[in-house]
């Protein structure tokens, strides 16, 4: 029903600006004859080629610091080397060494009060650790502070750390965002309603809780609005993690999760109800408030350091002045490797997931080339490693920049996009209504007819899952946009079949490879739109901006205060 109406809508939209108003902006550049021309570049054989050559078994799964990692490298740049871009590197190479750190942490926590001491069953009771590299990292009998939902959000008014300082102490958190009720059902005005945004990440909450000089950062597991069992951070918490160091920022001395038991049982402790206490911080006048209880945690680190490569070309700006302004298309190349331990097939070949994307940054960069006048801005073309990692290679980028992120006009990109079952009618964007970028977007969907539709299921915050997500951090208009589901000829039914196909049986699986019923059509079509997009954006005067209400608007204003483009 709901999808009908948008249809509706979209039709009505289409009509009123085919009929009313000569073509403008955006809407004039998707239309430029040069993008036109150039775009047959992109083309089933070479797709064919790149996907099938990054799929391929001699790229080993392409696991970052591998044999297939230096095959990935050296075929990017060779390509992009071909194709006539320049290095995209300012050092004049076409990588950017992510240094990245491995931190296991072995954890012993305790909380106190003046007649109990609680000695946590770790894995059980706690789980955390501290990307703090020296070996021994104490919190040893600091204050608690409920801080709710841990939020500070200045566009809805709400600020869960107003009127109290937690400098030093160890604030406990709850997960999701605060389900603000209106008329009862979640308010669409407050946090997204029922889609999550980022405040209810739990990397917002750690970030949050260090931005605001936490020492530790305790946030409560409960299943539902997290979204997954406690036991998918047991398994995490059980090794190894990865993380970029930030030379702007020591991480917090602890982060770390209580399953919903343990929360309960602390704020027993204190004479107080969880569930009470729950209940109070939905409200926006909700007052943090300190515990009787203290934390102590004793963390012993070993660390290790290595590195591995973003790789990056650069398209140059024909525009003396707009040549320094930026369109960065992202894809990572990394996937899973090889998990020897397994007979037979052991290689995750990572197809569409996401030699795909890759190949289409890359198809996109050939079709750049291919443009008789050129693009006024510069455009860059990114393929970032260990996404599969928790986008470490991207959050390498955003901290370290090889462009100045203030010059950064849009982000483009492209992961596991997955269509490979033919044209489709509409396309999704994941986070649709982020940034005007959807608008353009949309101009360039329905030069082939389509429309876009949101991604289905908002409440898991796919859009907080994908390298793009790391520029929108910083503030940079980010898009990301994924295969349609209305195939033509074949309906939606039939689309929804084929993406469960994927998300059920090929996803991170070793069955994520080549097949030889793939259908290059609607990828063919879906790559050259988004191409036309980048080219829109690298024309027109206007940069576009974030919409009002979303979490990373006032990030992009404070950015740009020093640079009026
Ligand atoms: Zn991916």
């Amino acid at each position: 029903m709901l999808k009908r109406l948008t249809l509706f809508i979209v039709i009505i939209n289409l009509f009123i600006i085919g009929c009313n108003k000569p073509l403008n902006g955006w809407n004039k550049h998707v239309h430029d004859e040069d993008v036109l021309n150039a775009q047959k570049a992109i083309t089933e054989q070479l797709l064919r080629k790149h996907i099938g050559t990054l799929a391929s078994d001699e790229f080993e799964g392409r696991f970052p610091g591998t044999v297939g990692e230096e095959k990935t490298v050296e075929y990017l740049s060779a390509t992009f080397k071909d194709i006539g871009l320049k290095p995209g590197n300012p050092n004049g190479t076409w990588v950017q060494k992510a240094t990245m750190t491995g931190v296991d942490s072995d954890l012993k926590a305790q909380f106190i009060t003046d007649d109990e001491r609680w000695v946590m069953n770790v894995g059980g009771d706690i789980i955390g650790n501290s990307f703090q590299t020296q070996s021994q990292v104490n919190i040893i009998k600091k204050d608690i502070v409920f801080c709710g939902y841990g939020v500070n959000a200045p566009e809805y008014g709400w600020n869960d750390y107003d009127g109290i300082d937690v400098k030093g102490k160890v604030v406990v958190v709850l997960v999701n965002d605060p389900p603000v009720m209106k008329n009862g059902s979640l308010d669409e005005s407050m946090f997204g309603g029922n889609a999550m945004t980022y405040y209810g990440r739990w990397s917002y909450k750690f970030e949050e809780g260090l931005r605001q000089g936490a020492a530790g950062v305790i946030v409560v597991h409960e299943t539902v609005p997290a979204g997954y069992p406690f036991a998918v951070l047991q398994g995490g918490y059980a090794s190894e993690q990865l993380n970029i160091e930030d030379p702007n920022m020591t991480p917090l001395s602890f982060q770390g999760w209580v399953p919903l038991e343990t929360a309960e049982k602390l704020f027993e402790m204190n004479g107080l109800n969880f569930h009470q206490s729950k209940e109070s911080a939905v409200n926006a006048d909700f007052k943090a408030m300190t515990m009787d209880a203290k934390f102590t945690s004793k963390i012993s680190n070993s660390v290790r350091r290595f590195s591995s490569n973003n790789i990056i070309a650069k398209y140059e700006g024909s525009d003396p002045i707009l040549k320094d302004e930026y369109i960065i298309y992202t894809a990572h190349w990394d996937h899973m490797g090889i998990n020897k331990k397994l007979d037979g097939d052991k290689i995750y070949n990572g197809a569409n997931d996401n030699a795909l994307g890759t190949g289409l940054v890359m198809a996109a960069a050939e079709a750049f080339t291919n443009l008789k006048n050129g693009s006024k801005r510069s455009i860059l073309f990114l393929a970032v490693t260990a996404e599969e990692q928790g986008l470490l290679g991207a959050r390498y980028y955003g901290i370290n920049p090889l462009y100045p992120l203030e010059k950064t006009v849009a982000v483009i990109n492209i992961d596991a996009m997955g269509n490979t079952f033919g044209r489709t009618k509409d396309l999704i964007v994941v986070g649709k209504g982020n940034s005007e970028l959807d608008y353009i977007l949309e101009m360039a969907a329905a030069q082939d007819g389509k429309y876009l539709i949101p991604d289905a299921e908002p409440e898991k915050g796919f859009y907080y899952r994908s390298d793009h997500f790391e520029f929108a951090k910083q503030g940079v208009p980010a898009l990301y946009a994924d295969g349609g589901i209305d195939v033509v000829g074949k309906g939606a039914e039939y689309g929804y079949k084929k993406k469960d196909e994927y998300t059920y049986e090929n996803y991170h699986a070793l069955s994520d490879e080549v097949k030889d019923d793939w259908d290059y059509s609607g990828m063919v079509e879906d790559g050259r739109i988004l191409f036309r997009v980048g080219y829109a954006a690298g024309q027109h005067s206007k940069w576009p901006e974030w919409s009002d209400g979303t979490e990373f608007k006032s990030k992009r204003i404070e950015m740009l205060k020093n640079y009026k483009y």
